[in-house]
């Protein structure tokens, strides 16, 4: 097994200090020939505490690419931290989904953290179950496997869309339509909180088996969310979505979801606040996921995390107040208060 600092070596053509998202601590390379592993760990800041941050299964054109995400996932990482007020800083693996993955890659995964010695922690993420997680964690100690955090999440969105539909269109959830985009772990739970409240709701994935898992009434399934005509977009599948031409054609008023990175850029979103909509930043309202991970470890009971949670709804309500009283965007209002 070959496991490598790489932060200031030029690797794969690459040195990570000079990449234009660097601003981290430590970046790790593992690779492993007999189980296919190859995998990068960024540690983005351990100021607050030890790195947390989920694991990412999939697929990267270039190994390039691959660093590019985690290294901008690990920076979201603690930003979420530090809106859900945890003491933990910002961290994220990825894993190349060039060889499929099996018992033997996710106990290289296992070796992989045991050789961090517990400055990062991991979580799942998408392409990594809760079940993956677990078994993981019979292989080393510094894993998160007690929930799954996409009910967490949900959540935290939940109150958060509920307070800024009241805040932007003095509707309540129960009048309102929204348009999801994902119905995996946090879109489906999301879908049955808001169609619990009685909210009309569309939704899109590209996996039928999900839609077709969704119990919840008043939903529609629509072939894109993003066109859709609704009071608010959310987009729970996969980051950066939002682009100068994709924004062309939205249908909603307001953007508020659990995705990572949703704009490919950040300009887009000076162009989305010129156009009206309101893009709420997926760093303020979906850090629910690590109030759940490490409600054991911090020994916080049910009621507490549900006020955690609403906690979520309330700074985020903070924002937009401020965003508006200053004539900017709710992400420029955030600018920099999250690192
Ligand atoms: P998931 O893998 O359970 O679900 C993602 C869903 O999106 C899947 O059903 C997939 O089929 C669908 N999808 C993928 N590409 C799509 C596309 N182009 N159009 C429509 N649907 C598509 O993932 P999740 O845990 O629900 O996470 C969703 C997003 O939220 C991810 O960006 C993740 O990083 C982020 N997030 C998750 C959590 C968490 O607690 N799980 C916390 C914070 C952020």
């Amino acid at each position: 097994m070959k496991f490598l600092d790489i932060t200031d070596t030029l690797f794969n053509g690459v040195q990570a200090s000079s990449h234009i998202e660097f601003d981290h601590e430590k970046i790790f390379y593992c690779e492993d020939d007999i189980s296919g592993l190859k995998s990068i760990i960024a540690i983005h800041s351990s100021k607050s505490g030890p790195a947390i941050g989920g694991c990412r299964f999939r697929q990267y054109q270039t190994y390039e690419e691959g660093l590019t995400d985690v290294l901008r996932l690990s920076r979201g990482m603690t930003e979420k931290n530090n809106a859900a007020d945890i003491p933990f800083g910002g961290g994220k693996a990825i894993i190349f989904s060039d060889k499929p993955k099996s018992t033997e890659l996710l106990v290289a995964f296992a070796s992989f953290l045991n050789q961090l010695e517990g400055i990062y922690y991991s979580a799942e993420d998408m392409g990594i179950s809760l079940e993956d997680i677990q078994l993981v964690g019979k292989h080393t100690p510094y894993v998160f496997d007690n929930v799954d955090p996409g009910s967490y999440t949900a959540k935290g969105i939940f109150y958060s869309i509920q307070v800024a539909l009241k805040f932007y269109l003095q509707k309540d959830i129960k009048d309102s339509i929204i348009s999801l985009q994902g119905a995996g772990s946090v879109g489906s739970e999301l879908a049955k909180l808001l169609g619990d409240m009685g909210a009309t709701i569309y939704v899109q994935d590209i996996d039928q088996v999900k839609l077709q898992q969704l119990s919840t009434e008043n939903t529609h399934i629509v072939e894109d969310a993003l066109t859709q005509e609704c009071d608010l977009l959310s987009p729970c599948a996969v980051g950066g979505i939002f682009t100068e031409s994709s924004i062309q054609n939205l249908g909603c008023k307001i953007i508020a979801g659990g995705a990572n990175n949703q704009l490919l850029n950040p300009t887009i979103d000076s162009h989305l606040h010129k156009k009206g909509i309101r893009y709420i930043p997926d760093v303020l309202i979906n850090s629910g996921g690590v109030i759940g991970l490490t409600k054991d470890i911090l020994k916080r009971n049910d009621l507490q995390i549900e006020d955690d949670l609403k906690l979520i709804g309330k700074r985020a309500l903070d924002s937009m107040s401020f965003a508006k009283a200053n004539n900017m965007s709710v992400l420029e209002a955030i600018d920099g208060l999250l690192i």
